[in-house]
């Protein structure tokens, strides 16, 4: 017996959600939710799965049904409008994007939501993630900050929720967020229960540095959103007081904080106990080339969409110069720059390896430039120092590894530096 269908095994303990909100009527959804045409469209666009899903109850996760004035839009008209708003879009049997929200045929009362803030049409990652996530499908979604990525994750979710059997006593969250702070998950909950409220949709938010009493308490209740940063929801897991057998719709929000930052084994924890065929989505403002390897180890035939550029963290103020010279023209190409530039202001120079790094400040300093390296091998004390010759402006000249850029990035954000520019690869 599969450790995944003990109660929830016997379809006579579900009660179809949507019969009882209503949802399914004018929505669209619940067509879709019976309709076999689109499940069967679904799984001829993929490969078998090779998952092993040991007995484990079958669930719906697509909900796709394209309105008439998107299934209208040709194909023309479908690369113009991402052109017009930067999306660009990777993975097979991609779905047009939305323009407006009523294509998306959301139900009533998430529609009555985002009339009420206010919202005029959806933003670019909302307008082609929504569909995107609605049928199903692994994603990652890659948009500024401030792009209103948490609800291109919620509305399908609550989407999602209302069409899965209820909670039984003991069941888990049926929809798992993972964020990287608190502040990041009060605030994700604070959407979910604005769009989510009136369709009896639970929600509950896990995080460490507080008691956990009234968190094991919401999760006891019961609560079909949960939304955690790993440790807290981990510690949770291990004293029984929350299960994720009912999980099969997983955001990882921040991904590329979440993954890059070192939860990486804990989220593999979490993952672990979740049901393969789940549905995953990943949401970030930057995806470096390192995060997307880690990142797919977790995914299955996932789709991605990219808002604007993607290298989002580029400043475009700032003018990059791309010389390429071999390596035995490198030495003498920068001093040639260095003689050209050097007014007194600060110099960075990022090297790709810690030797190349040392062997470089080295040859400079021969030749007498006032260069000073930092990398991951010296000491806290010598970094702190050669980067206070580098501040008062004693060593003008810096070389680093690009490890420490994410670093010295910082140190601009908070004002130590002048702003410099990406190291260019
Ligand atoms: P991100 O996660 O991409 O940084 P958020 O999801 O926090 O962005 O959204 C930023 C703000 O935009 C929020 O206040 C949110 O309510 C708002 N917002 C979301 N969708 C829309 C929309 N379609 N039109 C206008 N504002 C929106
Ligand atoms: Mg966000």
């Amino acid at each position: 017996m599969s450790r995944y269908d003990s109660r929830s095994s016997d379809p006579s303990s579900y009660r179809d959600r949507r019969s009882d909100t209503g949802f399914g009527g004018s929505s669209g959804y619940g067509s879709s939710v019976r309709s076999s045409s689109s499940k069967s469209e679904h799984n001829s666009a993929e490969p078998p799965r090779k998952l092993d899903l040991d007995g484990l109850t079958p669930f719906e996760k697509n909900f796709f049904v394209e309105s008439s004035s998107v299934a209208a839009m040709s194909q023309r008209e479908v690369e113009e409008y991402r052109q017009q708003r930067e999306i660009t879009v990777e993975g097979r049997d991609v779905p047009k994007p939305v323009k407006s929200f009523r294509d998306m045929g959301f139900p009533d009362y998430v529609m009555q939501e985002i009339t009420k803030a206010g919202f005029v049409e959806p933003t670019a990652i909302q307008s082609q993630g929504w569909p995107m996530a609605l049928k199903g499908r692994d994603l990652i979604g890659i948009a500024e900050t401030g792009s209103g990525k948490t609800l291109a994750y919620l509305l399908p979710a609550i989407v999602h929720v209302n069409a899965q059997p209820f909670l039984a006593p003991g069941d888990g969250p049926i929809v798992l967020v993972l964020a990287p702070t608190r502040e990041l998950a009060v605030q994700i909950q604070q959407e979910a229960t604005k769009f989510g409220a009136s369709s009896r949709i639970k929600s509950t938010c896990i995080y460490g540095g507080v008691p956990k009493g009234p968190q094991v308490r919401d999760l006891q209740k019961g609560v079909e959103i949960v939304i955690a940063t790993p440790g807290r929801l981990i510690d949770m897991l291990e004293s029984h007081n929350t299960n994720l057998r009912r999980v099969t719709y997983l955001v990882l929000d921040e991904a590329d904080r979440m993954l890059d930052m070192g939860f990486e084994p804990q989220i593999r924890k979490i993952v672990s106990q979740i049901r393969p065929d789940r549905q995953t989505l990943y949401w970030s403002a930057t995806w470096p080339k390192e995060v997307e390897q880690l990142a797919r180890q977790f995914l299955y035939n996932p789709y991605k969409v990219i808002i604007g550029s993607q290298d989002l963290k580029a400043n475009h103020a700032i003018r990059q110069h791309v010389d390429i010279v071999s390596e035995s023209q490198k030495y003498n190409k920068l001093v040639k720059l260095l003689e050209d530039i050097m007014d007194g202001s600060r110099i960075l120079i990022f090297m790709d390896t810690k030797k190349g790094c040392d062997q470089i400040t080295r040859q400079l300093r021969m030749d007498g430039w006032p260069a000073l390296s930092i990398h991951g091998d010296k000491s806290q004390a010598e970094r702190d120092w050669v980067l206070s010759e580098f501040k008062a402006g004693k060593s003008p000249i810096m070389t680093a590894t690009d490890v420490a850029a994410r670093g010295l990035a910082f140190l601009c954000l908070i004002g130590w530096l002048p702003h410099i520019s990406q190291p260019v690869q």
